[in-house]
Parts: C-alpha cells; structure tokens; sequence
C-alpha cells in the first residue's frame, strides 16, 4: 500500500532496519524484519548503503521479502550518490515486479568513491521518479535542526519545499533528542507552505560513544538531560543503552500527545527496540 494513503487515514508507527553489511547472509535481515512485523508496523524501510556503508546490494531483495514474506508495507531507500539514472529505473523495476510502491528518495551519505552520477540533489531524484514511476508514492529526508551542509534552517527548509514541489509525498525526519525543535521546525514547516505529512524519526542512544558518534554524524544536538542520564549509568554499558530506550520512550509519548503525523523508529536491527517502543506506545494509547 503506498504510504501517503496510510497517513491520510491515520498516525502511522513504523521501523527502519538496515541489510547485513560485507557479504552477510539476507536471511539474516529478514529474520529480524519478521521478528519487527510482529508488531504490526505500517511498513518497515530498509536503508541503502547509509553512512556510506557500501551495504546497498541487498536493500531491493530485502524490500521485496518484508513485502512478500513478512507481509508488512516496505519502503526502499535510494540514493542519488552512487546510483546512475539507469541504476535507478532498474532498481525501481524491479521493486515494482514485487509489489513495493513507496521509496525514500535521497542524496545519501557522502563516503569516498561515493560521487553523484545523474542526480546532484534529492529534489533531483524525485523529480525524475514522479515522471518515470508515477504510480511509487516517495519519501525524503528532512532535519529538524536543519541539515549538516546548510548554511541555515531556514535555507535547508527551501530545499525541503523543493522536494515537495518535485512530487515528494511524505518526510520523513532525522533523528532528533530535543522535542522543542522539533515542535519549532513543524511550525517553519507550515510557515514555508509545506504541506506533507512528517513522519518523526527517533533512535534510542545505545551509548556514549554512539551518541556522540550521531552527533558528529548528523548534526543532532544532545540536551542536558540526555547527558545527565548517560552520567547517572555509568561505564555500564546495559545500564547505558537501557538509559536510551527510557529517553526515547518518553521522547515517542510526548510526540505522540502533540499530535505527530507519524512516528518511525531507527530500530538499529534490535527486535528488542522495536517491542519496547511499541509497548511505550500502546500504554500511551497511540497504538490500539
Ligand atoms: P538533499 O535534499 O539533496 O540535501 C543535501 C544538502 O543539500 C542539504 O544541505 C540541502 O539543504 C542542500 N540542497 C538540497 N537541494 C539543493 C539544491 N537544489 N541546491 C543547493 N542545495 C541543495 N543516507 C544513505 O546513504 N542511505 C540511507 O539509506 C539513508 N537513509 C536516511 C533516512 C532518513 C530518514 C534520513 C533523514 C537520512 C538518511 N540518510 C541516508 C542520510 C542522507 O542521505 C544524508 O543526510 C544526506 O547528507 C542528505 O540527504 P538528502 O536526501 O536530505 O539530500
């Protein structure tokens, strides 16, 4: 089922999970996807070669499996870095030979060797997926704290507006650990005439080093209370990564009391995240 019309009848709750890096079996990404599906997510994406990771080969055949074995919506990443238009169009092909209708439409991580081929932008992918594949619904990234390489927000907003008016259906957001920006960012968002729904993307922390990581990485910003909590687990690392699921859970309630389009969760492959994001969001009454 394509996304846009799960999120023009409902709040969706969704997965991301990432295929198996070198050459790792894919059954071992679809024993985890089956192990999410239980859940009962609206769809579950599978990224492509994120973080420059190389580990794209597999991401159109894991789609294909998580729609046709663990019968969950799926939904592709692509990247314009790495891909060439012919890539694309076969890429899409052959999604839709398997019944996958939704793709996240992306520049993707910058990485060495990794260069743009026919599409600069993502706004440039989309445009051309909208005239080539009119029937895929498509996604894109947006930054609530406004994207790494922008020279502001609100110039980073004008390119979200961009990829809307490319054809983009939905946004999906980076991962964020302050709620206020992105209350603050949705509200620039109606501001700039965009009109789409937001899905939220929200990561637990496993660790220190990982958040830290991420926030090199993505730009994200870490609050006090976020810093507080690591400080009060210690060198532990189960008390740690425990820590960021609480966070995270609290984080997904308050999302969800104000109103979020969608709340999808970077599930970092652990069927465990998945379960306790889930039950945090059945007890709040976000999911039946
Ligand atoms: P763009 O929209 O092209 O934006 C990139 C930068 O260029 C921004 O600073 C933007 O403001 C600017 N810009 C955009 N259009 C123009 C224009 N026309 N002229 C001038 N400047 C412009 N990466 C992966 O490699 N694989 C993945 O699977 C993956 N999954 C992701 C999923 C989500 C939900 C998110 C939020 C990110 C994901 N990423 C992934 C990371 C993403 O590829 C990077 O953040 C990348 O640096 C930017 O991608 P984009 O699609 O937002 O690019």
């Amino acid at each position: 089922m394509r996304i846009a019309n799960i999120l023009a009848q409902r709040q969706t709750f969704s997965f991301e999970i990432f295929p198996p890096r070198g050459d790792l079996p894919v059954e071992q990404a679809m024993s985890i996807a089956a192990q999410m599906a239980a859940q009962h997510p609206d769809w579950i994406s599978v990224t492509f070669s994120a973080g420059g990771s190389g580990n794209s080969g597999a991401t159109g055949a894991i789609a294909a499996q998580i729609q046709a074995e663990a019968r969950t919506n799926a939904l592709a990443h692509l990247t314009c870095l790495g891909s060439s238009r012919a890539d694309v169009d076969t890429f899409v092909e052959e999604l839709a030979a398997h019944g996958v209708e939704n793709v996240l439409a992306l520049r993707g991580d910058r990485a060495p060797g990794r260069e743009a081929i026919d599409f600069e932008h993502a706004s440039d992918l989309i445009a051309h997926l909208k005239a080539s594949a009119p029937q895929l619904c498509i996604g894109a990234a947006c930054y609530p704290e406004g994207h790494v390489e922008a020279s502001s927000l609100a110039a980073d907003i004008e390119q979200i507006k961009a990829k809307q008016d490319a054809g983009a259906d939905f946004l999906v957001t980076q991962l964020f650990f302050d709620n206020e920006l992105f209350y603050r960012f949705r509200e620039a968002c109606v501001r700039a005439r965009i009109k789409i729904p937001i899905v939220v993307g929200i990561m637990p922390f496993t660790s220190t080093k990982q958040i830290q990581r991420m926030a090199f990485t993505c730009g994200a910003s870490i609050p006090a209370a976020v810093i507080k909590r690591l400080i009060a687990a210690g060198e532990d690392p189960q008390s740690q990564a425990n820590a960021g699921i609480e966070y995270a859970c609290e984080q997904l309630r308050d999302l969800a009391a104000n109103g979020v389009d969608g709340l999808h969760i970077y599930s970092m492959n652990k069927p465990s995240v998945a379960r306790a994001t889930h039950d945090a969001l059945v007890e709040c009454g976000y999911l039946a």
